[in-house]
């Protein structure tokens, strides 16, 4: 058994060639932090090859928690060797890294990839004279569209399977640095790892701080030779080595790549796309685009087709009733199958068109490049408020699913800014929300343009509002972390990759709605057709006595404010914790219509809780799992919960009073909600005791 560790940079193509290699299917996606934890696969025709796909890492120095992740698979699993994959586009960041990896030890194997795109621009690398500055193999590959991989595979996998002890290493630094790291690894306790020596010499001399505590004494030791050579440069150990590693790189890479001077293609594109006035109304034009074809005209109409398919005339609710009735089924069982099952399962099922056109145009936008823009865009906008553009990423991720995206907060250092993403991530309408959107627009709306947009669009400014309150606040207060986007080149996605993610996510989709959604719509049916009536137990014809309204009905005024009180409404809110697409599936059992339930106001008003609220339950353990700490997970409910319910609230009672006229004490309750916002929206910064002492010291 032998086992390769993809390693590079973030968003160089590691997954995509891991995915070629193994034939599965991780997420691709077109910016940095989309893998967060190594996942292992096997070769696709070699039984005994393992392939390990790991976070993307610019250094061996880890700072979030999916570095580390990347850092301790490299040195602490001991693959057999390292395939690391460089962005030919951007030789100097991603050789930095290369640098590093020659050093633990391990044969590297060097992939160049995008060579595709490279070559578009015109430029030439020499792989041969690169092969020679590091002392490894170097392949030009496009993991895109398949080029040069398996070669380079065959020869990763030819080296693990005949290693030939440690590689020696060709870029050295200079002679004062060079005995420094030759004294520490002389002085490593005499059990140390042969291999990873040289490695852990160089990290004690950059002060490394795991690193040095693995090896206290020889990192005490080291200090005082550390310090002669840090007063010689005037600078710290860790810049000493950095910019040694970059002169190196700069030397080889101006002898083995010519430019061609051409502006590449992306940076022309990006002149009108990230442009100051016109990028934020192209991408609410782009995003409306995506809600108004997946929803309402395109994605809809294929749905009606299927809607019509289930229960039309002659459709498929219809034959199986005729077939229950030709075997004489019992009427409570035909009740379950027809009304319960295919109503419920049905309901969810009818929606796949949307879902399905969303999720290609999510999955095009992502590969294609455009999101990460979106992510730059928005961090210019962000930083006036004091939050950060990285904030966006997640909320990007979380448009295809919430789980992901609040998975996706690990590539924030900062803690607090980190745990206001996951709080806030779920407020995008996740593909799972679709149905629910679509169902309002279409029965309450007469499929109007901006109901599906305005639900995209709410979520944004609901992101934005909470991230300004809560960042005012004690425990969510700290300077924005800096955010260094690169923009990554455009490219067209592959027809396959993009067909791959789609169906994937619809796929699941689909499966949840064979389990999860099922067995919660037999629930519901039975619960809704049971109940005591008349001192007994049993079937009632009006499900209003049924055990479901029962319950519903205790809950109920919780929502009276918000316009829907009824049990129904209680319910559906409430299974909407299992899965929110059963909230559609609730609706399916209980109603012929949801024009029986909701007005226009009452039914944008439940939408909106619907979106903000907490999220389903595999996001809610998603949350507990990124936030580590019960507390937090429950701060984070409570506080999308009650987010949701001030935004209804205030929608509910002002859309009452300007029908009415009548101003009264719900009229009230919301104008000092929204006075409240508005306070929390300008009030001044939080800041600490000792900035301002420091500012009035200053003065
Ligand atoms: P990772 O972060 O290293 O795992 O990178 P991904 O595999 O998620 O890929 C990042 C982006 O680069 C995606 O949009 C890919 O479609 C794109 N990509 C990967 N390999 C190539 C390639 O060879 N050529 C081009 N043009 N794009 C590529
Ligand atoms: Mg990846």
């Amino acid at each position: 058994m032998v086992k390769i560790a993809l390693a590079g940079n973030p968003n160089c193509g590691k997954t995509m060639l891991f995915n070629a290699l193994t034939g599965s299917n991780q997420y691709v996606g077109n910016w940095a932090g989309v893998t967060v934890e190594a996942k292992e696969g096997r070769l696709k025709g070699e039984k005994d090859v393992i392939i390990a796909d790991l976070p993307g890492i610019y250094s061996l120095s880890p700072y979030t928690p999916e570095e580390v992740v990347a850092r301790n698979y490299l040195v602490n699993e001991e693959p057999d060797v390292i395939l690391n994959i460089i962005d030919g586009t951007n030789l100097e960041r991603n050789l930095y890294l290369t640098t590093q990896l020659c050093e633990i030890g391990i044969p590297v194997v060097m992939a160049i990839n995008m060579i595709d795109i490279v070559k578009r621009n015109g430029d030439i690398i020499n792989t041969e004279e690169i092969s020679e500055h590091f002392g490894c193999v170097c392949f030009e590959i496009s993991a895109l569209k398949g080029t040069g991989v398996k070669k380079c595979a065959k020869k990763a996998v030819e080296l693990a399977r005949n290693n030939r002890g440690i590689p020696p290493i060709h870029h050295s630094f200079d002679d004062r640095v060079e005995s420094a790291v030759h004294f520490i690894s002389a002085i490593l306790p005499s059990g140390t790892d042969m291999l990873h020596k040289r490695y852990y010499a160089t990290k004690i001399f950059e002060r490394d701080s795991i690193v040095s505590a693995e090896f206290p004494e020889c990192a005490s030791l080291a200090e005082s030779l550390i310090k002669d050579i840090e007063k010689y440069y005037d600078d710290d150990s860790e810049s000493i080595i950095a910019d040694q590693r970059y002169r190196y790189i700069t030397k080889c890479i101006d002898e083995c790549r010519v430019k061609s001077g051409k502006t590449p293609v992306s940076e022309k594109i990006d002149r009108i796309v990230t442009n100051k006035y016109l990028s934020l109304p192209i991408f609410a034009a782009v995003m409306f685009g995506v809600y108004y074809v997946s929803v309402t005209t395109f994605g809809g109409a294929l749905s009606d087709i299927i809607v019509e398919k289930i229960y039309g005339e002659n459709g498929f609710s219809f034959i199986v009733s005729n077939l229950l009735d030709a075997v004489n089924c019992a009427p409570w069982l035909k009740g379950l199958i027809t009304d319960g099952i295919i109503a419920g399962v049905g309901s969810v099922l009818s929606f796949v068109p949307q879902i399905f056109v969303l999720f290609v145009f999510l999955s095009f936008l992502e590969d294609c490049g455009y999101m990460s823009r979106i992510a730059f865009i928005m961090d210019k906008l962000f930083r006036k408020f004091g939050l950060s553009g990285k904030s966006f990423i997640p909320i990007l991720v979380g448009t295809g699913c919430g789980v992901p995206g609040i998975m996706s907060s690990r590539t924030i250092e900062n803690e607090s800014e980190r745990r206001m993403t996951v709080i806030t991530t779920t407020f995008i309408p996740c593909g799972a929300k679709l149905p629910v959107i679509s169902l309002f627009a279409s029965s309450l709306f007469g499929g109007a343009w901006w109901v599906a947009p305005s639900a995209y669009f709410t979520g944004i400014a609901a992101i934005i509002t909470s991230g300004i309150i809560l960042k005012k606040t004690k425990p969510f207060y700290s300077k924005p972390s800096p955010f260094v986007m690169e923009l990554p080149p455009y490219h067209m996605p592959s027809v396959k990759s993009v067909a791959r993610a789609t169906t994937d996510r619809t796929l699941s989709y689909i499966k949840k709605a064979g389990t999860v959604i099922l067995l919660a719509s037999c629930a519901v049916w039975f619960l809704s057709n049971f109940g005591f009536y008349g001192g007994r137990f049993g079937m009632v014809m009006n499900m209003d006595n049924s055990v479901l309204a029962y319950f519903g009905n205790i809950i109920d005024v919780i929502f009276s404010p918000l316009g829907f009180g009824t049990w129904q409404a209680s319910v559906a809110t409430l299974l909407g914790l299992a899965a929110k697409e059963e909230i559609v599936g609730v609706f399916g059992v209980l109603y012929n219509s949801i024009g029986e339930g909701f007005n226009q106001l009452s039914g944008y008003s439940f939408l909106m809780f619907n979106l903000l609220c907490a999220p389903c339950i595999a996001a809610m353990s998603a949350i507990r799992k990124e936030m580590n700490s019960a507390k937090w997970t429950f701060f984070a409910i409570a506080y999308q919960c009650s987010f949701a319910y001030c935004v209804s609230l205030c929608i509910y009672q002002t859309g009452l009073a300007l029908q009415t006229g009548r101003i009264g004490a719900g009229l009230i309750c919301a104008a000092l909600i929204f006075a409240f916002f508005v306070y929390m929206l300008l009030k001044k910064p939080y800041q600490m005791k000792y900035e301002l002492l420091q500012n009035r010291t200053h003065k």
